[in-house]
């Protein structure tokens, strides 16, 4: 069983993104810069939003963190939305989902100009995506894509399942791995609440990614000997032996699965650190197509 480290991968990807930080500094070029809209005190949106700032200091890039009320209204959250748009400095800006109940995320989602739509869950995103042109790639999907491509992952006439059907994670991921091109080229079969059988189609994957949203949800008996197993879930557990209060679990239960696997990512360290490198290689991309 081979570990597919998210961590290092991202870690390799945000190594080469520094250096292109460099040459653009060298060339007296646009420093790239991100910034992240966060909406209230959500302890876990908190921790991404603040990984995600961490992150672009790592690699160079300026980074804001604009921090708003829970309670601010839909019109007041637009109008910061529209800031940013119309900020020259910023390249990329993310609003960290999800959004307080009163708040209509699609809206948001649709009020950010495209050019800056560095998570890539515009509908012009998502459109360009489906029709195999230049785009900003939904950033988790892309970084599984970055992932499989790493450790050289088999795809061609595989059998991909994915559980999960969000805009966000398991559609875009169904239509990333069916694209005519390495990583893809495969036969996707993508599953949600109403699919029948899920053990016995499960078990016939020869990748299968998890995006489900439930811990510990799938056990060895859906997992075919030597398959690819990628874990996207990310469960914050209470556990008061840990110092942060709590552990990381994923929707697979991992100690079970990965005997059978061929490749496993795990949770932490997995999925999680590659979103973060997506969201990078998509604000130097905002830059780029400038
Ligand atoms: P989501 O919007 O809640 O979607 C969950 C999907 O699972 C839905 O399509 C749902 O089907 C399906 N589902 C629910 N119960 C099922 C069942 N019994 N059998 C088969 N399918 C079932 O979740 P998401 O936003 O895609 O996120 C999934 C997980 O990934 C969460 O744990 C989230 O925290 C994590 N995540 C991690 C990252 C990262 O960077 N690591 C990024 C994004 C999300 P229906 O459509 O029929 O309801």
């Amino acid at each position: 069983m081979i570990l597919v480290s998210g961590k290092e991968v991202s870690s390799r990807v945000q190594d080469e993104i520094a250096i292109e930080v460099e040459k653009l500094k060298a060339n007296g070029g646009k420093i790239p810069h991100l910034a992240a809209v966060l909406v209230g005190e959500d302890g876990a949106s908190r921790t991404y939003v603040n990984a995600k700032v961490k992150a672009c200091e790592r690699v160079g890039f300026g980074s804001t963190l604009v921090k708003l009320d829970s309670d601010i209204s839909e019109a007041d959250l637009l109008a910061e939305i529209d800031k940013l748009n119309n900020d020259n400095d910023i390249d990329g800006f993310i609003v960290q989902l999800p959004l307080p109940k009163h708040i209509n995320e699609q809206k948001v989602t649709e009020a950010i100009a495209p050019e800056k739509d560095v998570d890539g869950f515009h509908p012009v995103s998502l459109g360009k995506m489906v029709l195999d042109l230049p785009s900003f790639l939904p950033a988790t999907p892309a970084g599984i894509i970055e992932m499989l491509r790493h450790y050289n992952i088999p795809t061609e006439g595989k059998h991909c399942v994915v559980i999960g059907r969000s805009h966000i994670v398991g559609s875009p991921m169904s239509i990333l791995m069916a694209r005519n091109t390495y990583p893809g080229n495969c036969t996707v079969t993508l599953t949600h609440s109403r699919t029948r059988n899920l053990t016995e189609i499960c078990a016939s994957a020869d990748i299968l990614i998890v995006a489900i949203g439930k811990p510990e949800f799938v056990t060895a008996d859906m997992v075919k000997e030597g398959a690819t197993v990628i874990d996207v879930g990310i469960h914050r557990i209470e556990d008061s032996s840990k110092k942060s209060g709590f552990r990381l679990l994923g929707d697979v239960k991992f100690d079970e699965v990965a005997p059978k696997c061929a490749f496993i990512s795990p949770v932490p360290g997995g999925v999680g650190p590659m979103t973060i490198a997506s969201l990078l290689k998509n604000t130097l991309l905002a830059v780029r197509l400038k």
